[in-house]
This record gives C-alpha cells, sequence and structure tokens, in this order.
C-alpha cells in the first residue's frame, strides 16, 4: 500500500495535487526549482528535498507535473536527477503534458532501473486541480496501475486507463488539439462579435445555452469579456503544446490544418509578450489585427 509520496513541480498544476496529497494523509516530500514555493507545504509537515534525487529517498511514489521536455531532461535524467537514485520497487508518474515519446523514454529508462513507470496527464486546470477535480489518464502496467489508482482519485474526478505506456500522452495531445482549437473559436467568434456591434453579454448568454456550448468556452468567454488573463494555464503552455501536437500529427502523418492556424496566432500573441497570461489572451493577437478590445459593455 502507498503510504509515502514526493511530489516534484509545484507550479499551477503541481501545487493543488500536492497539497491534495497532504489532506489525504499521505507522507509528503516535495521538490521544486524555485524552492519558495515548498515553504507551504512545509509549514504544513513536508519534507523539502534539496534535489529531484534526494526527493525520492524513503517514499513508495514519485509523481511529477513540470513545464516541458527540458524540464524532464533536467529533473528525470539529469545530473541530481530522479533517475540517478530510484530504486527497484518505487514506482514514478509524470503527469506534465509531453510527446508519448518522451514517455516512452521515461518508461525505458525507469525499467533498466526495475522501476515502473505510468504517464498519466490531466485535464482540468488550476481549479480542478487544487479541488482535486481533475480528469486523469493513465497508461502503463495494469497492475501497477491499480495499485496507484487510489492516490490518484485523491486528485482527479475521474482516472481513465490507456493501455500501454505513452497512449495516456497521446490521449492528451488528442484532448490538447480539441482545446486549441474551442479557444481559438472563442477568439475569433468574440472578435467578429465585436466588429459585428453585437452586445457581447447577450452573445455569451447564447454561448452558455445553445447546441455548442462547453464550460470552456463559458468560462474563458466571461473573462475575457472582464478583461482577466490571469493564468490558469499559461498561453506559452499552450504554444508548447501546438508544438507537441504538430509533431505527434506529423509523425503519424494525420492532417492537423487547423492547428497551425491556431499555433500561428498563439505565437503572435507570446510575440506581443502575453506568454505568462492566461490561453485565452490568443484572442490579443487577433484584436491587434482587428483594432478592436473585446470587452463588456458597462450595465447602464
Ligand atoms: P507551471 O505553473 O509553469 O509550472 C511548471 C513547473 O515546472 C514548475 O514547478 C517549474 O519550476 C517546473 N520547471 C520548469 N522548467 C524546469 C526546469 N528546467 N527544471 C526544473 N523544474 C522546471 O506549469 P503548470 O501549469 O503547472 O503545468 C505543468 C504541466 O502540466 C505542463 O506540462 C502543462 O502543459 C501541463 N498542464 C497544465 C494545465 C494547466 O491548466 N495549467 C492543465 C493540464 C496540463 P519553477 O517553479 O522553479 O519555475
Amino acid at each position: 500500500m502507498i503510504k509515502a509520496i514526493s511530489y516534484l513541480g509545484l507550479g499551477t498544476m503541481g501545487q493543488g495535487m500536492a497539497s491534495n496529497l497532504l489532506k489525504a494523509g499521505y507522507k509528503l516530500t516535495v521538490w521544486n526549482r524555485d524552492t519558495e514555493k515548498c515553504e507551504p507545504f512545509a509549514r504544513n509537515g513536508a519534507r523539502v528535498a534539496d534535489t529531484p534525487a534526494d526527493a525520492v529517498s524513503g517514499v513508495d511514489l514519485v509523481l511529477y507535473s513540470l513545464s516541458d521536455d527540458q524540464a524532464i531532461d533536467e529533473v528525470v535524467f539529469g545530473a541530481k536527477g530522479i533517475l540517478t537514485a530510484i530504486k527497484a520497487g518505487q514506482i514514478a508518474i509524470d503527469m506534465s503534458t509531453v510527446l508519448p515519446a518522451t514517455s516512452l523514454r521515461e518508461q525505458e529508462a525507469y525499467a533498466k532501473r526495475g522501476v515502473d513507470f505510468l504517464d498519466a496527464p490531466v485535464f482540468g486546470s488550476k481549479n480542478e486541480s487544487a479541488k482535486a477535480k481533475l480528469w486523469i489518464m493513465a497508461a502503463g502496467n495494469k497492475a501497477i496501475f491499480e495499485e496507484v489508482k487510489p492516490v490518484l482519485e485523491h486528485l482527479g474526478q475521474t482516472v481513465h486507463y490507456f493501455g500501454k505506456n505513452g497512449n495516456a500522452a497521446a490521449m492528451k495531445l488528442v484532448g490538447n488539439l480539441i482545446v486549441a482549437l474551442e479557444m481559438e473559436a472563442l477568439a475569433e467568434g468574440l472578435v467578429l462579435a465585436q466588429k459585428a456591434g453585437l452586445d457581447l453579454n447577450t452573445v455569451m448568454e447564447v454561448v452558455k445555452v445553445a447546441d455548442f456550448r462547453s464550460p470552456l468556452l463559458v468560462s474563458n468567454g466571461g473573462n475575457i469579456l472582464k478583461r482577466d488573463f490571469s493564468t490558469s494555464f499559461a498561453l506559452e503552455l499552450m504554444l508548447k503544446d501546438a508544438d507537441l501536437i504538430e509533431k505527434f500529427g506529423e509523425n503519424l502523418e494525420s492532417p492537423i490544418p487547423a492547428l497551425q492556424v491556431v499555433k500561428t496566432n498563439l505565437a503572435a500573441a507570446v510575440a506581443l509578450g502575453f506568454g505568462k497570461e492566461n490561453a485565452s489572451a490568443v484572442i490579443k493577437a487577433l484584436e491587434k489585427e482587428a483594432g478592436v478590445e473585446v470587452k463588456a459593455r458597462p450595465a447602464s
């Protein structure tokens, strides 16, 4: 039974997940590059590790959520990385959004040390992470999945098993393709509505109820109208994911023409300096081109 867990990467997503592990009563070790983010966890009884290698000491399970492949290279494969210290019998789970090929590279390296590995990326954002309402996908050895499932159930509202390693990472890219296209559709639609002189509050009322409604459109549309671009999922991470989806699509010779358009707009918004804002700030590239700002009229 899993009792002691380490969590590496206390960013937007990791913070919520690590807090929920503490609340669930697991003995927790944390590590983050910027050590300040460890302080609230130390105050609540977690051990703060000095390095990723140190973080794996004495735990049954190692979880991490890191930005991108470069972060995985440093934290997992680096000189003081997880792989230098993890031992047979321990389990590792990567919850980041990475290429399926990266998950497979991780799995191979862990297997050489007798360590079981799952790729287990998530849907949901800052709020869902904080409230343990993520939608989690996991892939790898089925028996190991069954062993860690109770832990994942403390982090998410659903946990889906996807079979062999790399498949959960692939599902995450499939989902993020849909997310990116939805966000672009919302941005283009709102700019067009603004140009057409429509009342944007009424536009969003329709978006909330019509047959194309979705929680993503409703929450991001509402925030755009308030000009609230505070970060749940950073624009620069969505651009990173667009790169991953492009590589993944190309490898499989699967057409993704709309994604290419979204990627251009994401890159334009990042170039305008909005990379750290929420992904919905992709609308700012379109607004610049259209010469408008999408904003709700104050109630009269
Ligand atoms: P974030 O807030 O930017 O946090 C990124 C984490 O990675 C931080 O802990 C950061 O450390 C660490 N990191 C980055 N580069 C590193 C490096 N070279 N070495 C060591 N640590 C490094 O990102 P997030 O939103 O939590 O996302 C984490 C992962 O989940 C990403 O793969 C993202 O695509 C995915 N995801 C995000 C969301 C979302 O809505 N936010 C939803 C689903 C999936 P520092 O604190 O030191 O910078």
